[in-house]
């Protein structure tokens, strides 16, 4: 159950340290006090969990300082939408937007090799106006011998520069507790030149522990990628898990799914799903056209497959496009075959742009049809 108070009511009144108290006291019940940043003001909601059954709705919202009590059944209490839509779709993080709404590109280096490479990415990516980027210090590899990141010690020098080139937010992906702390302390001792977004990978998708850890982490957003071979309802309750410990501030990635169905590609495109995602759930929802199509085959008329599913999931509302570039791809040190290249980027950039456009055309065209405001 659900109790949500009424707006104007503090913690430090008489009134919620009642309520608190007689919450409290409820046998099998425990309470936990969720705070959401609504557009005016803060709203404050009470998770009954336990034995929610034997209470009464009716006397539950006849408390002194309850708006109202609802009986959750739906899954995905906090990320998901619910009839009350004053709950925001969206967050910002050192000066960017990120929202159902908009629409951010993160380009840059699947894994961190070298400082030259990671300050032309940036470069390049400053000259065409972006401000948020991919860096991987840290790698899951399927084979142990394979290279595995740079870990913290390419830490100081990638923040240096992104702070150089003014990148705002870089998504970096962690795989252990310790990864963020390493992260803070890169941050701390460089003096903050940049931001992070700490990135969950599909191989942890639902590693439990490293959730809760990271959703207690309130200072960095998080983009959790859909596991690769669970189901869509399986990767939402793991993104679930973020928001019950704290941390609301998710983007859910689809980066497609692990079957030979999709072949040739690396993995079966799922961005029918950007969508779907955005239905179930108040959060903005990312693509990674470049693990999902792994490689840089292109149609007869010369656009890359990975072009065309990029274009694909912005047409249909993404609102975060992770990609992979390399200045130099046979020279990266893990997944230069399906990189693009820094000439290419313009042009990428525009074909995300026309993709926009039109999805933007197609929802005032709706809008006239349905005469939505
Ligand atoms: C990545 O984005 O670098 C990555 C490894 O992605 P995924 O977890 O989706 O495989
Ligand atoms: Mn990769």
């Amino acid at each position: 159950m659900i109790i949500i108070l009424q707006p104007d009511m503090t913690h430090n009144s008489q009134a919620y340290k009642d309520l608190m108290n007689h919450l409290d006291n409820l046998p099998n019940i425990q309470v936990r006090v969720h705070e959401e940043q609504g557009v005016q003001q803060v709203l404050t909601e009470l998770y009954l969990i336990g034995d929610t059954a034997s209470l009464n709705l009716d006397v539950m919202q006849q408390l002194t300082g309850v708006e109202r009590a609802v009986r959750v059944s739906a899954e995905y209490r906090i990320l998901g939408r619910r009839r009350d839509e004053r709950r925001p779709t969206a967050f910002e993080y050192n000066g960017v937007r990120f929202g159902q709404d908009n629409l951010n590109v993160f380009a840059g280096l699947c894994a961190v090799d070298n400082p030259t490479h990671v300050e032309m990415m940036l470069k390049v990516l400053q000259e065409h106006g972006q401000v948020c980027t991919r860096m991987g210090a840290y790698k899951p590899r399927t084979n142990p011998y394979s290279f595995q990141g740079h870990g913290k010690s390419c830490l100081p020098y990638v923040f240096e520069l992104a702070g150089k080139y003014a990148i705002r937010v870089i998504a970096m992906e962690v795989t252990h507790e310790t990864h963020v702390q390493e992260i803070h302390a890169a941050l701390e001792q460089t003096g903050h030149p940049t931001g992070v977004m700490l990135q969950i990978g599909t191989r942890n998708t639902q590693n439990f522990e490293l959730l809760k850890h990271i959703g207690r982490e309130r200072h960095f957003p998080v983009l959790l990628k859909r596991g690769f071979g669970i189901t869509l309802e399986e990767s939402l309750n793991a993104a679930e898990y973020l928001a019950s410990e704290g941390n609301t501030r998710v983007v859910f990635g689809l980066r497609g799914m692990k079957t030979n169905m999709g072949d040739p590609h690396r993995n079966f495109v799922d961005f029918a799903h950007v969508p779907v995602v955005k239905r179930l759930t108040r959060m903005p929802v990312c693509i990674d056209p470049s693990h999902s199509v792994g490689t840089r085959d292109a149609s007869p008329e010369g656009l890359l497959d990975v072009m065309h599913v990029t274009a694909q999931g912005v047409i249909a509302g993404a609102n975060m496009v992770l990609v992979d570039f390399h200045p130099v791809p046979s020279k990266a040190l893990v997944d230069g075959p399906q990189a693009l290249t820094p000439d290419e980027l313009p042009v990428f950039l525009e074909d995300v742009r026309i993709a926009r456009d039109a999805y933007e055309k197609r929802v005032a065209n709706v809008r006239v049809l349905r005469k939505i405001d």
